[in-house]
């Protein structure tokens, strides 16, 4: 009790002097910030009388609490420019693999949002007169993210010395090589592999924008040469081969489902992995021939394009047997 209320008349001291000193109440930082508690908590240590650099700990205190609510206030007016945008997004046009989080770092909106220090309400009025730049930027954004992909691609996308015409014409080039079924990505950050364009763009779409998930991805070479590979295999190639259903002709009939393109290439890439891990181990054994590799991509065709009324004789002779999933390291 005694020890209680010396606490308290040298808090109370301590504040005293600092409203003398032209602070308020309201002014001050609580329990969270620890240097202040640990002056006003502790009166064995920090006498009121003796040290003016006691008070100037106190009054860098009290500043940095400005700054601290000021921050939160703009914080909290920011987020209610944001929820304003957000309400008026649905009137733009834009691709479905574009997040919240891209439409908000536009140049456009993020000056209409820090106007003013963001005291500025998004309003109809406001929004109409900026929608034209902000669709140009939204397809500007567009462009540079497939040209990012080309890049990782390694297609050539020369953007300096050819005319803006030319870049533009060269990029729908890559943009098309994009949009192969057999180019394939891998996400780097979470391990996902045989991503494609332009679904690929919709990993992890919630939290991150399209130039940080970009950034993750990488081009698959392996599963592209393979995808390559089984594509030369087929002496007709679909018309829209993600509706198209495969079987693969170097497993036992019964034990592998009709499989969809991506699956097949899954398929694959699996097997390539399986066979020269199991090589490697083998390689070690004082033998020099390799292990037979029984999903080679040479010899008798690999695979075959059913029709629906195969894929459906192949379910059922492989009822309850799935694609055997397992995280191939990226
Ligand atoms: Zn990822
Ligand atoms: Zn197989």
């Amino acid at each position: 009790m005694e020890a209680n209320s010396a606490a308290s008349r040298h808090k109370l001291r301590l504040q005293n002097k600092l409203v003398e000193m032209g602070y308020s109440m309201e002014d001050f930082p609580g329990d969270w910030d620890a240097e202040w508690e640990e002056i006003m908590e502790n009166p064995q240590l920090f006498s009121p009388d003796s040290s003016d650099s006691v008070y100037k700990t106190l009054e860098a205190c009290i500043v940095r609490e400005k700054e601290r609510r000021e921050a939160d206030e703009r914080d909290i007016r920011r987020s209610m420019r944001e929820n304003e945008i957000t309400s008026f997004i649905s009137s733009l046009k834009i691709p479905p693999w574009m997040n919240r989080v891209d439409i908000l770092q536009l140049p456009t909106i993020e000056d209409m949002i820090q106007q003013n220090d963001f005291s500025i309400p998004v309003t109809v009025k406001n929004w109409e007169m900026a929608t034209p730049r902000i669709s140009q930027e939204i397809d500007s954004y567009a462009l540079y993210i497939q040209r990012k992909l080309c890049e990782l691609m390694l297609v050539k996308v020369s953007v300096t010395d050819s005319s803006e015409t030319n870049a533009q014409d060269e990029l729908k080039d890559s943009v098309q090589t994009l949009n192969y079924p057999t180019s394939f990505f891998g996400c780097s950050c979470c391990s996902v592999s045989l991503l494609r364009y332009p679904s690929l763009l919709s990993h992890n779409n919630y939290s991150s924008t399209k130039v940080v998930v970009t950034q993750r991805l990488k081009f698959d070479h392996d599963a592209t040469s393979i995808a390559k590979s089984l594509l030369t295999c087929l002496s007709l190639i679909p018309d829209n081969i993600d509706e198209a259903i495969f079987q693969c002709l170097r497993c036992q009939d019964h034990l592998v489902p009709p499989l969809s393109w991506d699956e097949l290439v899954y398929h694959f890439v699996v097997k390539k992995y399986e066979y020269s891990k199991a090589n490697a181990k083998w390689r070690l054994k004082p033998f020099t021939e390799d292990l037979y590799d029984d999903h080679a991509l040479t010899g008798p065709i690999p695979i075959a394009l059913l029709t629906k009324s195969e894929a459906e004789t192949l379910r059922l002779k492989t009822a309850g047997k799935k694609l055997v999933k397992i995280r191939l390291p990226f």
